[in-house]
């Protein structure tokens, strides 16, 4: 199994390492050829906006649209969700919007915007949630299984062959997720 991790900004290399030690290739996705061979896709945390603008300038927008349209199997967190989403409340631009969910970015402040908890992410029970100027989902679609609220704030959902996150499982040891990414890929 070949997993890209978008590699143009952010927080992609400790995805690359979690999925290594999963037993999974991984592709630093940097250009348009490094789509070609995957068969999952991780759109790390970093800075939406950024990562948003690199995409188009290095023509990788589309692509990756598609891709993920067409049933590519996705594990995005935190601006990697915002990324996703169909609708950004608190600004006038939408990335790839293949995610029927609404977000607020920044949505915990950008000061005291970082935390961590534990909670669940469906049945992945006391999963550690860390936070890092996270946004959080304010509106889902109807089809869009919500699987991690904290303090009754959306923060982690599945529609079909997509997961948004708006925290970091990378910055833990806990690989459950990333798992649940890989089996949901191999079904
Ligand atoms: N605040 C960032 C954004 O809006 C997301 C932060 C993160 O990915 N840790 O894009």
């Amino acid at each position: 199994m070949n997993i890209g991790v978008l590699a143009v900004q952010g927080a992609f290399i400790e995805h690359k390492h979690i999925m290594e030690k999963l037993g999974a290739n991984c592709t630093l996705i940097r250009q348009k050829k490094d789509l070609e061979n995957i068969d999952g896709i991780i759109l790390p945390g970093g800075e939406s906006t950024v990562q948003g603008k690199l995409l188009k300038q290095l023509d990788m927008f589309n692509i990756i649209k598609d891709k993920i349209a067409n049933g590519l199997p996705v594990l995005a967190t935190c601006a990697g969700l915002i990324l996703l989403a169909e609708n950004i409340e608190n600004d006038d631009r939408k990335h790839l919007a293949t995610l029927p969910v609404t977000v607020k970015r920044n949505a915990y402040g950008r000061q005291l915007g970082s935390f961590e908890t534990r909670d669940s992410f469906g049945d992945i029970k006391d999963f550690p949630l860390v936070f890092i100027r996270a946004p959080y989902i304010t509106n889902v679609s109807s089809e869009v299984k919500v699987l991690s609220t904290v303090d009754s704030n959306i923060v982690g959902v599945e529609y079909k062959n997509q997961i948004g996150l708006a925290f970091h499982p990378e910055m833990t040891d806990d690989y459950r997720i990333h798992q649940y990414f890989l089996d949901k890929i191999s079904q």
